[in-house]
């Protein structure tokens, strides 16, 4: 049993909090939103008034927030979770995901004050994260991944250390980055075959076998038939928001920019996952770009659509 402070307790943190508790540790929960709290309440967890009071007891420090803003703030704030802890045998581990320079300065800032510090950013969404079946990409030293891997197995199944502080950030906009991108040429296909009379389950038939074949395709096909499970089937209810893809692509960009790394396919996505986000579509599943494009195309002047 560990005594965990765990901090942000929404879509995410709550159920992973929660698979916390299931596995025996004892959880003080600190979050802004009531309702996140009494929730958690509920679960089993305890409640602490103020970061710093959720920390004072805590062996392991685990946040899930929602960008690098707020986890600047958590941490290296005035009254923050490091200032509460310098010098104490404390693991800091965030699983949010964030930009590459925030996880690094805040693991710098981190290892100044005698802490330890992992970046271990989350696939496989509120779905994993309730199941307890996440995968984490861990950035951060040997002996700190040995002593959080129990702690992150308890609420995910595949958990891979990236590299050093950062790495994990960097693990996830690189796999999230060939996501977008790939979805996007898996919609574009369809759509084209669409005008050209090819019907989508021929296409389908052959580029699931053939070079074409890719995850956006076999797994999460963006047109409703061949894959019964994907969110093509229900109206592009998410899945992955169009929204979390779009945060993620422009991470992909803040890091491309800061590490010189050309990377003109991922800029492309993250233009039109912002096209796509303000037509109203933030909130559905981001392989929701089929029927964005296919719309396009319906609309082209003077086309009219097969
Ligand atoms: P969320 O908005 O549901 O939860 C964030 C929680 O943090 C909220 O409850 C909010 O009240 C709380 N919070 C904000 N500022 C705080 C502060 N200063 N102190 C304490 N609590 C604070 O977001 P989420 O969907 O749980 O996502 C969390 C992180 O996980 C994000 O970085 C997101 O990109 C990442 N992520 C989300 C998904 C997903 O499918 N939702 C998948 C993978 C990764």
């Amino acid at each position: 049993m560990t005594e965990i402070a765990f901090i942000g307790l929404g879509n995410m943190g709550g159920p992973m909090a929660k698979n916390l508790l299931k596995a025996g540790h004892r959880v003080a929960g600190f979050d802004v939103d009531p309702a996140a709290l009494a929730r958690h309440r509920a679960g089993g967890g305890s409640l602490a008034e103020s970061a710093a009071r959720a920390v004072a007891g805590a062996e392991i420090v685990f946040s899930m927030l929602p960008a690098g803003s707020h986890v600047r703030d958590l941490y290296l704030g005035a009254g923050g979770v490091i200032a509460a802890t310098r010098g104490r045998d404390v693991l800091l581990i965030d699983g949010s995901t964030i930009d590459v320079a925030t996880a690094r300065d805040v693991a710098a800032a981190a290892r100044e004050a005698g802490l330890a510090m992992l970046d271990a950013p989350v696939s496989g969404g509120v779905g994993g994260a309730v199941a307890g079946t996440l995968t984490f990409m861990v950035g951060g030293d040997d002996a700190a991944f040995a002593r959080a891997r129990p702690i992150l197995a308890a609420m995910g199944r595949n958990i891979v250390h990236a590299g050093a502080a950062g790495a994990g950030q960097a693990a996830k906009i690189c796999n999230n980055m060939i996501l977008g991108v790939s979805m996007l040429a898996v919609c574009e296909a369809f759509v084209l075959a669409d005008r050209l009379g090819l019907s989508r389950e021929k296409l389908f038939e052959v580029s699931s076998t053939a070079s074409g074949q890719c995850w956006s395709l076999t797994s999460y096909c963006p047109v409703p038939g061949p894959v019964p499970g994907a969110p093509s089937n229900r109206d592009y209810a998410p899945g992955f928001a169009t929204a979390l893809m779009l945060k993620d692509l422009r991470l992909a960009q803040m890091a491309a920019v800061d590490a010189g790394a050309k990377t003109p396919l991922g800029a492309e996505a993250a233009v039109l996952y912002g096209e796509i986000s303000e037509a109203g579509l933030a909130l559905k599943d981001f392989s929701v770009a089929f029927r964005w494009l296919s719309d396009r195309s319906a609309a082209a002047p003077g086309d009219e659509p097969l």
